[in-house]
């Protein structure tokens, strides 16, 4: 076994410490990574609160990982000791179900292993990133470009690929006005993404404060979303609406913006269930869909996009024992535009 030195939150609600375990040794198919960068997700929070049920504990979160192989197994062909390796949201899943033929992972049927709160198939826990080492098989890890600052690349991993793999989907481009509802992690890189992808983007915010950021960041128009003569502009006027908002919050507002046949994504999972009223679909023959994270074949289609566009996530690089505050920033909406961790300071 490895020793690991990690981040974990020992129960329900109890602040994050250090936490020493072990990860299996290197097996034949795998690879060792030394975690250099780790991003903290939204659901990072939710899963340590246990805000969705039937969380682990002790948890390493952490699912936006970057770092360097040490070490491959002997049957290992598509990494070597050296190379620049990410690890997104989850770790393996069964490989022969539809869905893992398909390269859609993450809708497995059988269920994806995620990267943690959740059990291997020897039915092990397993822990994410905010540790120093992990080990991972090839085929669930990710070639990472040196072109760009790995700090900025971690919170690709999740928040990039979650908002791509929709953008994708739907064929967002040229023509289309898209709506970003929340901006923070995943709501940053939607804007990012979508505007490269020749989209007309207006972000949806409850933050006057980040007007100014959200045209650098590439968007083309910005509603406060508690000012009433900005919304009035925003009503039935887009084509889709990703909506990452992380707290519970009035569905209904936001499908009223939609236009005739228009999309609204949901990526956020507040843990309330949310109300819709038929009315607001029915009229105009609005869609309410949903969208997870994306597959291996796909994440790494989004990591070559960003590196030959230059796109990364705009970070705040932060000690591990900065975690706790760091969480309560992001539940206050306070964070531009996502926090990473720097493993050294481990
Ligand atoms: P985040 O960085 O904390 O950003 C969430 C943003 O939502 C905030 O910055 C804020 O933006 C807005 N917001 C927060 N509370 C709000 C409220 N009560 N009413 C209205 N707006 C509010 O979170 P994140 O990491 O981007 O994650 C967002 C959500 O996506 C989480 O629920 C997370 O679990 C989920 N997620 C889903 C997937 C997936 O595969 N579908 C993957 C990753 C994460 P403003 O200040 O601009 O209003
Ligand atoms: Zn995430
Ligand atoms: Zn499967």
């Amino acid at each position: 076994m490895i020793p690991v030195k990690g981040y974990a939150a020992p129960d329900v609600k109890i602040p994050l410490a250090p936490f020493n375990f072990e990860r299996r040794d290197v097996g034949p198919h795998d690879v060792q990574i030394e975690i250099l960068y780790c991003g903290v997700c939204h659901s990072d929070i939710h899963q340590v609160r246990d805000e969705w049920g039937g969380s682990i504990f002790p948890m390493v979160p952490g699912h936006e990982i970057v770092g360097k192989i040490t070490k491959v197994g002997a049957h290992v062909t598509k990494f070597k000791v050296g190379e620049t390796a990410g690890v997104g949201c989850f770790v393996d899943s069964c490989r022969v179900c539809p869905s893992c033929e398909a390269g859609l992972e993450q809708y497995c049927e059988v269920g994806m292993v995620g990267t943690y709160n959740a059990r291997d198939k020897e039915g092990a826990p397993t822990y994410g990133g905010y540790s120093n080492q992990i080990v991972v098989d090839e085929n669930y890890t990710l070639h990472v470009s040196d072109k760009l600052p790995l700090a900025g690349v971690a919170p690709l991993l999740c928040a990039g690929i979650t908002t791509y793999s929709p953008l994708k989907q739907w064929k967002v481009g040229k023509g289309h006005r898209v709506g970003v509802v929340g901006l923070g992690g995943l709501g940053h890189m939607a804007v990012k993404l979508a505007a490269s992808l020749g989209a007309e983007v207006t972000v949806l915010s409850t933050s006057a404060s980040k007007k100014v950021d959200s045209e650098k960041l590439g968007a083309h128009h910005f509603v406060v979303t508690s000012d009433p003569e900005d919304v009035k502009k925003a009503f039935n006027s887009f084509d889709f609406i990703i909506n990452t908002i992380s707290a519970q919050h009035e569905y209904n507002f936001y499908l009223q913006m939609l236009k005739l046949d228009g999309t609204m994504i949901l990526l956020g999972v507040p843990p309330e269930a949310p109300t819709v009223a038929a009315f607001n679909l029915i009229f105009k023959r609005r869609r309410l869909a949903g969208s997870l994270i994306g597959g291996i074949q796909e994440t790494q289609e989004m990591l070559d996009y960003c590196a030959e566009h230059n796109i990364v996530s705009d970070v705040e690089v932060i000690n591990i024992n900065y975690i706790n505050d760091a969480y309560e920033r992001m539940i206050k909406g306070d964070v531009r535009y996502r926090f990473v961790i720097d493993m050294a300071t481990l």
